[in-house]
This record gives structure tokens, sequence and C-alpha cells, in this order.
């Protein structure tokens, strides 16, 4: 068995492990950082939606690179970590045993079906929305020539496949159990202004449905139709299960890792586990939301990245004060030309969890004057506490800029600004670029919030 010496062991390669990797080689330049990941190729997740369509068209155009990780001093093995011995502090792989200091798990996730629906994965035309190359290259060969997708699942991951294959000219019937798309991230009126653009785009859109059967009918293991929950039968050659993901935590079980609710491993705010030589970033760890520090099943790139700092910070000690104190689940999703962008608690999960809120929005157009080519209207939500006025989440409908603007209301919401604070902020504006200074709708919204506390 070959031996091989580092400081610092991360299990991953995804967002959680590369930033960690880097965080940790900026803090502690001369400790030895080894990164071990399962596949040389390692596709950028969060496009892979894209790969179906004419967007990127193919997985040779998603593949993720290391960055600067190389030049960095940092190394990188292709290999599989099977065991881990704790107290001797040895990683190993099939023929390798890897000897580390400190450790970093971000093995990620991996899709989760159903139980009842897991017997299905068998047949021909059934995928889940893998990240390993191997099977999306399986997946979207297979699709290539057929024209009527099922898609199990109306979170963003299901609605992006969605749309980039209604794109293609391909049948697509989108079934989720819930009364609106994108359930959790965003309120009810702009779950439905998301829908509507669906249904323009000619995707078959069941609300409050369930897929309960896989069919086979004529016994030769390819799909032909699904059965739902209300007896309904749709007739397909493709099914998607887009029904989310769950932690990848085989190895840190086996070795003893506590796990938290819903599966990851237990992690403080530094992302320490209870052995504090142990650290689990990104999708395989433990989360709470930011807001109700309930425990949360979110899985985002952006949640993994900030994790990984702060993990690659605090190796050998707490360098930076400020740990991780939860998700604020901030994300932005593109459906056709319109962007949807959701930071922290909606209004619906604050009155939920019993708080007591203020909410304000506002509509006006993304550039001014509204002449201008290619203005598109915009719609900022902002949800704050009655009491002080402290914004706890935002949502915003709009172009590009969306993607950006959630990350002023992110940051907002991370600091703990008020209403009143965003009311006599300081924007930059300009015509081709921006909305108009005297209808910011950021600072519109939380205008509108005040006017409603009173
Ligand atoms: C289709 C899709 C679209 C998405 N879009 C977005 C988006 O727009 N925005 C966003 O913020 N998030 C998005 N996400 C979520 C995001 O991709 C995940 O949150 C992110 O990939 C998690 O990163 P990670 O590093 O924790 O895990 P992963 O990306 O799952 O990486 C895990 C790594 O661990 C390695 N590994 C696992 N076990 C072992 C082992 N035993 N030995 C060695 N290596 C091992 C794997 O090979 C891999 O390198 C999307 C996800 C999908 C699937």
């Amino acid at each position: 068995m070959e031996k091989i010496e580092c400081d610092v062991l991360i299990i991953g390669g995804g967002p959680a492990g590369a930033v960690s990797a880097v965080t940790a080689k900026m803090n502690y330049p001369d400790k030895e950082i080894l990164v071990i990941r399962e596949y040389k190729e390692q596709l950028v997740p969060c496009a892979i939606p894209y790969i179906f369509g004419n967007t990127l068209g193919s997985t040779q155009k998603d593949l993720g690179s290391c960055g600067q990780a190389k030049e960095m001093g940092i190394s990188t093995l292709i290999d599989k970590i099977t065991d881990i011995a704790i107290k001797d502090k040895i990683a190993f792989s099939a023929n390798k045993a890897i000897h580390f200091d400190k450790l970093i798990f971000a093995t990620g996730s991996q899709p989760f079906v159903h139980e009842s629906l897991q017997h299905a994965l068998a047949l021909n035309g059934v995928f889940t929305v893998s990240k390993h190359k191997n099977l999306i290259d399986k997946a979207k060969d297979y699709i290539t020539d057929k024209e009527d997708i099922v898609i199990v699942g109306t979170g963003f991951i299901g609605i992006e496949m969605a749309m980039e294959l209604a794109n293609s000219d391909k049948n697509i019937t989108i079934i989720g159990g819930s009364n609106h798309i994108l359930k959790g991230a965003f309120d009810t009126e702009v779950a439905i202004e998301a829908e509507k653009i669906l249904i323009e785009s000619k995707v078959t859109f069941i609300s409050n449905d369930r897929v309960c059967e896989i069919i086979d009918k004529n016994g030769d293991n390819i799909v032909n139709s699904v059965k739902l929950k209300s007896g309904k039968i749709i007739d397909t050659q493709v099914v998607i299960l887009a029904t989310g993901y769950k932690p990848n935590t085989q190895l840190a079980k086996k070795i003893g890792l506590h796990l938290g609710t819903y599966g990851g491993i237990w992690v403080d705010e530094y992302m320490r586990t209870c052995n504090h030589d142990i650290f689990a970033v990104g999708d395989c760890s433990s989360r709470r939301t930011f807001i109700t520090k309930t425990a949360s099943k979110v899985m985002l790139a952006s949640t993994s990245s900030a994790e990984g700092r702060t993990a690659g910070s605090s190796l050998y000690g707490i360098k930076y004060i400020k740990g991780f104190s939860g998700t604020i689940a901030i994300f932005s999703t593109m459906i056709g030309d319109t962007a949807f962008s959701s930071a922290g608690v909606t209004q619906e999960e604050a009155i939920k969890s019993g708080m007591d809120i203020v909410v304000g929005t506002f509509s006006g157009m993304n550039r001014h004057p509204a002449t201008i080519p290619d203005a598109q209207k915009q719609f900022v939500k902002l949800i704050a506490t009655k009491h002080g006025g402290q914004i706890i989440g935002g949502q915003i409908i709009g172009g590009k800029e969306t993607g950006e603007m959630i990350n002023i209301i992110g940051l907002m919401i991370e600091t703990k600004q008020t209403i009143y604070h965003v009311m006599s902020m300081q924007v930059s504006t300009q015509p081709m670029l921006t909305a108009a200074p005297t209808n910011y709708p950021i600072v519109m919204a939380a205008i509108m919030a005040n006017k409603n506390i009173s």
C-alpha cells in the first residue's frame, strides 16, 4: 500500500472542497493541502440543465476547472476514500494510506429518489439529475431523439430542466406535489408569475399530484408511462426524477461522526464536527437556517462555498470570529427571459414560524426611462421584522441584473440591516444598466414596508 503524507486532506472536489482548499492554502501557505475526488472530469453542477438543450449542448462545455489550485501548490488525487482510522489520522483508498493532520469532509450529495420509485431506476428512459459526467452523457444521448418527457419535481432543477428541454421542442410535462412551483423559495404571487412563463413555453404543469408508479407496460425494460396519485396516466418516453438530493455521508457514518436532523454531518459554526480535527462542508454537512435557526434541507453551491471559506480559515484555530451562522438559501433561476431570485425567509414561512413581520413590494422597470431597448419589468419584495424593521427575506423578479441585486439583499440579511438603512441607501444608477434613482426598487420596497408598519 502506497503511503502519502499531507497536513490537510479534503475529501471531495466539488464547490465546497475546492473553496476549502484554496482558502486553507491562503491562510496556511506552509501546509500541504491534498484534495481527493472520485472523477477526473468534474461537471459544474449548476449548469447541468443547460447540457440538455442548445445552451451548452454537451458535458464537454460544462467541465469545472481546478481554478488556481495547481498554481497555488494544492495537490489533487483522483481516487475514492473508503475508510478512515480516526485515531491514527489515516484515510484509505483501495491502494493508498494517506496520513493527515486535519480532515475536511466535502463529499457532497446524491439524488434522492423516494423508495416507492427506486425500482424504476433500472428501466431504460428513467434518469435522475446526477452530477456525474458519465451518467449525464448517458441521459443526454438517450433523450436526444425522444419527444415526450415527464419531469418529476418542481424545484428549480426540475424547472430549469423543463425549460431547457421545452426550448428543444420536446413535449414536457412537469409534476409537483404542491400547489405551486419553487415551493419554499418564493411566495405564491411570485411563483404564479414563474408558472405563467412555464405554461407560455408550452410546458404542461400538473400541481398537487404525485407520481406513484413508473410503468413498463410491455415488459421490455423501457418506460412507457407514469401513474399519478389522482389516477391519471401520462404516456411518456422518458422520466426525469428531480426529487431532491441527500447528503453523501456513508463514510462519515462508518467512522461514527454525529449526523444532524436531515442526515448531514453535524457541525458547529466553524464547520467543526464533534472531533475538532475533522470538518465538514457543503451538501454533506448538516445545515440550519440563518433566520429561524431550524434544520434546513437547502443544498446550494453558494452556501457550500461560504462554508468552505469558514472551514478553510478555521483549521488551526479560529482566525476570524465570524463563523457560519446558517444558510440564507440565496439563489436565482432563469425561466425564459425572466430571472427569479430569493434570499432569506419567505413571507409564508415567516408567518408559519410565528414571526411578526411586515412586507413591502414595489414594481417598476429595470432601466430608465422605460423606453430604453430591452427594458424589463422588475418586482422587489422585502420581508422585515415588524419591530425594528430588520430585513429577513427578499424576492426579485426581473432581468439578468436580478442575480446580483439579490446578493445586496443577501448581505442586508446577513449583516442585519433594517429597512431604515435601505430607505436612505445610495445607489449607482445608469439608464442602460439600472432602474431609476427616483424609483430604485429595493429602496422603494423598503419605503413601502415602512409605510405598512404604521
Ligand atoms: C442540476 C443542478 C443545478 C444546480 N444549480 C445550482 C445553482 O444554480 N446555484 C446553486 O447555488 N447551487 C446549485 N446546485 C447545487 C450545487 O450544485 C450543490 O449544492 C453543490 O454541488 C454542493 O457542493 P459540494 O462540494 O458540497 O458537493 P458535490 O458537488 O456533490 O461534490 C462532492 C465531491 O465529493 C467527491 N466524493 C464523494 N465521496 C468521495 C469519496 N469517498 N472519495 C473521494 N471523493 C469523494 C465527489 O467526487 C465530488 O468531487 C445545483 C445542483 C444541481 C445538481
